[in-house]
């Protein structure tokens, strides 16, 4: 009997997809269960915004030194009632003069990661934790992280995900209040706010783009975070 035509279009939709991840085969993983411990709440004063209040309010904010150099902040994109949100560290160059994350060749990356494993961009919403740039792209300051993460923690808090996929150690070690090495943080279920939304780490694109023999290790955690999804809604 042959396998539905729809299978094998899907098929070959993500052997191109893979192809551009620069990965042939795939490799079984198994999940450590591992929890860490989960950050706080966002303050009061976001906790009643809605998602276009809330874009208004980070449009205008002057919380942290990196709205003087920004050119629009960038607050996130994709379906505001995905199951999956997809966490980065910053806008950089183009981000910011676009005002959309994951733009450019990192974007483009990205998407062919989320397409792998069957989400395109347009069905997860995708945002960082910082909503302006930082100077010369450096990593984000602690202060600046703890006045821009209540604006994270108020969308996922209305975005209300089924699994946070954390891109970088930067990006994870702030969400995640911690400071263990990407290595360590990956091939583990982590906990993020109140909800406990569960977060899978993988590399940030942009990383992959500079070290591309370490694509085949995002592709495990890519798999695992789809196994994970799955396992946690499984009529998803
Ligand atoms: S980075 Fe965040 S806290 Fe700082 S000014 Fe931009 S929106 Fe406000």
């Amino acid at each position: 009997m042959f396998p539905p035509i729809r299978k094998m279009a899907d098929a070959a939709r993500r052997a191109r997809y893979l192809e551009a991840l620069g990965i042939d085969v795939w490799v079984p993983r198994h999940p450590r269960a591992e929890p860490v411990v989960a950050p706080a709440a966002a303050p009061g004063d976001l906790a009643s915004p809605d998602w276009p209040a809330l874009r208004a309010f980070v449009s205008d904010c002057t919380r942290c030194a990196l709205h003087q150099g920004r050119t629009q902040t960038v607050f996130g994109v994709g379906d505001t009632a995905a199951r999956w949100m997809v966490v980065g560290e910053a806008p950089g160059a183009d981000e910011d003069r676009q005002g959309e994350p994951f733009v450019g060749a990192a974007g483009q990356l990205l998407n062919s990661m989320l397409a792998a494993i069957e989400l395109p961009r347009e069905t997860v919403y995708i945002t960082n934790i910082l909503k302006c740039r930082p100077p010369n792209n450096r990593d984000p300051r602690p202060e600046e992280v703890s006045e821009c993460l209540p604006y994270l923690h108020r969308q996922a808090a209305l975005l209300r995900p089924q699994i946070i996929l954390a891109l970088g150690r930067v990006a994870a070690q702030n969400l995640l209040g911690t400071d263990w090495t990407l290595s360590k943080l990956r091939g583990t279920v982590h906990h993020f706010g109140p909800l406990n939304t569960p977060v899978v780490v993988t590399y940030h694109p942009a990383y992959l783009l500079r070290s591309p023999g370490e694509k085949r290790k995002a592709w495990e955690d890519l798999k695992f975070a789809r196994r994970v999804f799955a396992e946690l809604t499984p009529a998803a």
